[in-house]
């Protein structure tokens, strides 16, 4: 059994304020060894549940934020930059673990809430559903016939997790109570209930289906700012002075298609 694991940051147990996932801020480095240890608690559990290959990127920011030598030596790990590839390799592999992802723009109560960025995305819509970066790399997975078995984070993304794809074992490692606070599950508990659940997870590969969307795929971005909409560029479609939308083959070329990378 491959399992591939998508790791981010906001989500990660004890994590809920933005100086813990920010470099260079207060409370990052200490945020860093908390993203380390969900992600070892999360190896475990996969081997537990039979896998035989891991591979975890760091897809958080600029992907550079583990502690690379507290790190299980028993799975393979992608960081830094992977061109327009957001998922490299996961074509063939039994199931996708999104570790430590947050909620969407805008949700109520959901820590550190965003969609791709916090700064320049006010709001999101997958084919016309509004959506957030667990549908987004559910949907890139999707794509690749790879389904998402399971994901960790507050109880909204849990939440947001469970109203896409019918089976996926959540792990709750903390209560959201606002973007920048919530209830946290402690260290040794919030390892042992991702370990459980990744172990869980891996179980149910072949039973989970992959989360599946229409092609050709469209995607709609509010931006925070006005001003900043790219009319003009190849494929944009202009909504309104804030919004545009942009319609493509596959989920990954949609999205590289409304950044415009
Ligand atoms: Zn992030």
């Amino acid at each position: 059994m491959k399992i591939f694991v998508m790791v981010d940051m906001e989500g990660i147990s004890g994590i809920c304020r933005s100086s813990q996932v920010i470099p260079g801020e207060a409370h990052y480095e200490a945020g860093r060894r908390l993203l380390t240890g969900d992600v070892n608690a999360c190896v475990a559990g996969c081997l537990a549940g039979g896998a035989s290959r891991i591979v975890v990127r760091d897809a958080h920011g600029g992907g550079y934020h583990f502690v690379f030598d507290e790190l299980d030596d028993r799975a393979e790990y992608i960081q830094g930059a992977t061109g327009r590839d957001r998922m490299p390799g996961i074509a063939g592999f039994d199931g996708l673990i999104l570790l430590g992802y947050h909620a969407m723009a805008g949700t109520p109560k959901a820590i550190l809430e965003h969609t791709m960025s916090s700064k320049g995305w006010q709001n999101f819509w997958l084919n016309g559903k509004r959506s957030g970066e667990f549908a987004i790399d559910a949907a890139i997975a999707g794509d690749r016939g790879v389904a998402t078995i399971m994901v960790s984070g507050d109880d909204k993304l849990c939440r947001e997790a469970k109203r896409l794809v019918g089976g996926i074992v959540t792990a709750r490692v903390k209560k959201g109570l606002d973007c920048q606070g919530g209830q946290l599950l402690p260290a040794a508990r919030a390892h042992k209930l991702i370990t459980e659940s990744a172990a869980r997870a891996v179980g149910l590969c072949g039973q989970i289906k992959p989360y599946k969307v229409r092609h050709p795929v469209r995607m709609r971005l509010e931006l925070v700012s006005r001003g900043r909409v790219p009319a003009g560029r190849k494929g944009v479609k202009v909504i309104d002075g804030r919004t545009y939308e942009v319609t493509a083959p596959s989920v990954e070329e949609a999205l590289w298609s409304l950044i415009g990378r």
